[in-house]
């Protein structure tokens, strides 16, 4: 199985260009779908969720065209989209048979068993009863996986599934979604490299509309690997640094602020060499793009 997205554009009526000549290929495993915000992911995930139309180009999901048989992809897919409303007084039990229900599992005795699963499934079952509007922010991210799953989908896509998150609540969200990956296609889209990291065998880097880079997280770190390069300077000498060598990204540490730099050879003036990481091949491509000290 496979997602293949050839020559996709899309101009919002604003003249914003959200999608520019956007083309990848998704094999099944977890996919993900890594860009700064206003990249145009969630414009990208829509799209492919049926929910919204391109100007130009094709989706296809194996050999089903995606932009014309909508119906087609909408029983073959399981969406968690970025901010999704949920009825506060109901409980995810009910909720969940509402949604199983809307999704064709017609015979009542079969929902309550994919209810229970599923509740199972994503540790919520305990808190089957309480009211969805009572739900912290990782309880509810579990739920709208569970709301995803209903009907076996066979795409799934999650926007932004992490984002305001703790770090407790982030791992168990990590975890569960490891679980899913075997037999399906998961597209996650996220501008939080430790996803991509802790999770997807595949990834693409997205900004302004572009796509900068597709491949596995391994090819991008043999992309920049051996030419990063770290200091600490003062934050009053920033200027200069980044008029004199190639800035991918600054943080600061200990007041202190570490600035890290893509360069062939070894440029000396106190840098010392590091390891590369996937921040550091995310920030080599988006530093192209965009100034690395806004991002
Ligand atoms: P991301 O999900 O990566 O943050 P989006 O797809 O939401 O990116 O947005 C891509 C660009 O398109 C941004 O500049 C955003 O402001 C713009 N945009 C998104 N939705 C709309 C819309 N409905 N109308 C006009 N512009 C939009």
């Amino acid at each position: 199985m496979e997602l293949i997205i050839s020559n996709l554009s899309k101009t919002y009526s604003n003249g914003v260009r959200a999608l520019n000549d956007v083309s990848l290929t998704i094999p099944q495993g977890m996919f993900g779908l890594l860009g700064p915000n206003g990249a145009g992911k969630s414009t990208l995930m829509r799209t492919i969720a049926t929910l919204q139309d391109a100007d130009t180009g094709s989706i296809s999901l194996d050999g089903i065209d995606v932009l014309k048989d909508k119906q087609g992809v909408r029983e073959r897919l399981g969406y968690l989209p970025q901010d999704f409303g949920l009825y506060p007084r109901i409980n995810a039990e009910t909720m969940l048979d509402h949604i199983a229900q809307m999704k064709g599992v017609g015979h009542s005795g079969e929902r309550k068993e994919l209810v229970a699963s599923l509740l199972n499934k994503v540790n919520l079952y305990k808190d089957r009863k309480k009211g969805l509007g009572t739900y912290s922010g990782g309880m509810r991210q579990r739920f709208g996986i569970a709301q995803a799953l209903v009907g076996n989908p066979s795409l799934i896509i999650v926007d932004e599934p992490t984002a305001g998150l703790d770090p407790s609540e982030r791992n168990r969200f990590y975890n569960l979604l490891s679980e899913i990956g075997e037999n399906t296609i998961v597209i996650l889209s996220t501008h939080i490299v430790e996803d991509v990291n802790t999770l997807c065998s595949n990834m693409a880097i997205i900004c302004m509309g572009e796509v900068l880079m597709q491949g596995k997280p391994k090819d991008g770190l043999a992309m920049v690997d051996g030419k990063i390069y770290q200091k600490s300077i003062e934050k009053s000498d920033l200027d200069q640094y980044r008029q004199d060598y190639n800035l991918i990204s600054t943080k600061l540490i200990a007041g202190k602020l570490s600035l890290r730099i893509e360069s062939d050879e070894d440029p000396g003036n106190g840098f010392e060499p590091s390891p590369a990481d996937l921040e550091d091949v995310y920030f080599s491509f988006i530093s192209k793009k965009v100034d690395p000290i806004t991002l």
